[in-house]
């Protein structure tokens, strides 16, 4: 199945090629709009085209732009009923560190929390359980991950692509365990589930796609 990686800024935002269209996995930080749509551009792809947007969970980082580019598309978004809340507050959420990097970051970030913020929006379909995505014409379903935050989500296509959000990061650490967590002891178990279900490489929202082999051997490590 056809996953296209669509970077706006420090996030990627992922489209899954669907039956009539795309469905679009998160929508970056705030004032990234203008950017997705040059980006769509040169992908040939018209915004009308988006048939869904799927949100991971609701860290600024990935509704910042939401409203936005909802209003572009003109298409439903689905999240977890937790996360739903949160969009639908505008609410920014600043989680714990997992390692001496995040738990800066989060100081930083619970002191800018009035710079964060992004424009409430509403999420037309929320998911708690498993989600099959077959009516929006993509093999796959959502599978509910949490440990990043409580709400997180997950894609998983039928031929093992996952589309993880924060569930993992590939970046400059050695360990894949995300650098914030709000249920840290939930992240190995949801990685566990995720590839007892088929998946066998995960798109991270922050890093490049990650193989699940890359992942054994560190997943009982709760830190780098
Ligand atoms: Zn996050
Ligand atoms: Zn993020």
């Amino acid at each position: 199945m056809k996953v296209i990686t669509v970077p706006l800024a420090y996030t990627n935002c992922y489209l899954i090629q669907a039956a009539q269209g795309w469905i679009l996995v998160d929508a970056g930080r705030q004032s990234v709009a203008k950017l997705f749509q040059r980006q769509l551009g040169k992908l040939g792809i018209d915004s009308t085209d988006i048939k869904l947007i799927i949100i991971t969970h609701a860290h600024f980082d990935h509704v910042g732009s939401l409203a936005q580019i909802k209003d572009l598309c003109g298409c439903p978004v689905l999240a977890h009923p937790l996360e739903a809340r949160i969009i639908e507050a505008g609410e920014v959420v600043i989680p714990p560190g997992t390692n001496w990097l995040g738990n800066m970051v989060s100081w930083v970030g619970k002191r800018s929390t009035r710079m964060l913020g992004f424009a409430k929006t509403t999420v037309e379909i929320t998911a708690d359980d498993e989600y099959d995505l077959t009516p929006f014409g993509v093999a796959g379903k959502i599978i509910p991950t949490p440990g990043h935050t409580p709400g997180s989500i997950s894609v998983l296509l039928e031929d093992g692509q996952a589309l993880v959000g924060d569930l993992a990061m590939n970046m400059v650490f050695r360990s894949h365990i995300p650098i914030f967590a709000e249920e840290p002891s939930q992240i190995s178990s949801s990685w566990e589930m995720l590839i007892n279900k088929g998946a066998t490489v995960f798109y991270p929202a922050h890093g490049r796609r990650l193989p699940i082999s890359k992942l054994r051997g560190i997943k009982d490590s709760g830190s780098v």
